[in-house]
């Protein structure tokens, strides 16, 4: 199976990062160095330059593709970041067999571990992981619980919001908003914000599409 859903996922997400360009920059210049929109959105550029080419390649090939340009391009601690999650979900793809929706969520769980690897960090230090590791356990759930696909697209949407909401109430322990110590309550992470905004869009393209 060809990654033929590309070119729409990654409008949607673009669509998505744009619409919400104001907030997020403005949410990591308060807590963070202000780049990280931008370090996204050049690391989406970069593979959207590729597209015409990954479409026509495996997952599991064109995710690790995916996964190095935005480690080549992105930069920031959310470069190397994704760049992991999409190496390690690529290496954890079946291939030689038709993808199941089992094979998707244990591939974004490996994928949200090596994060954590990488990251040295966990759920509740204020960062893209408040997003990841729930949205990953509930999507374990869900296809491990028959949940039908309308229900278990929607609970990873709305895990996903919860999951970036729940940074509002953090201090940070890691990356740059660690430094702020109590002055960071009451703002939402720009990495939680950014994966959270992904996780909705490709959901939004999955409801668009059929089964
Ligand atoms: P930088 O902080 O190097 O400028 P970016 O601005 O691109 O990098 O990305 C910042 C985001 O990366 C943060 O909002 C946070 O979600 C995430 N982040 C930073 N450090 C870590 C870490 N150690 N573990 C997990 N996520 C992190
Ligand atoms: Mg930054």
């Amino acid at each position: 199976m060809t990654a033929y859903q590309l070119p729409d996922l990654i409008a949607e997400i673009k669509r998505s990062l744009n619409d919400n360009a104001v907030d997020v920059a403005e949410l990591d210049r308060i807590l963070g160095d202000g780049d990280h929109l931008t370090n996204l959105q050049r690391g989406i550029a970069a593979v959207d330059e590729q597209i015409t080419h990954l479409q026509t390649l495996s997952w599991p090939i064109a995710l690790k593709q995916i996964g190095m340009t935005l480690l080549s391009t992105m930069g920031g601690a959310s470069g190397s970041l994704y760049g992991s999650l999409f190496i390690k979900m690529a290496a954890s793809l079946p291939t030689n067999a038709p993808i199941t929706i089992v094979d998707i969520a244990a591939s974004f769980t490996a994928g949200v571990e090596a994060v954590k690897q990488r990251g040295k960090s966990d759920q509740g230090e204020k960062t893209l992981l408040d997003t990841l590791i729930p949205s990953a356990e509930q999507l374990q759930y869900d296809c491990h619980h028959n949940t039908d696909r309308l229900t278990l697209l929607r609970n990873l949407s709305e895990t996903a919001i919860a999951g970036m909401l729940s940074t509002q109430s953090l201090i940070a322990t890691k990356g740059r908003a660690a430094l702020m110590g109590d002055k960071a309550i009451g703002h939402i992470d720009a990495g939680a914000k950014t994966s959270q905004l992904i996780i909705c869009s490709i959901v939004a393209v999955l409801l668009d599409s059929p089964a």
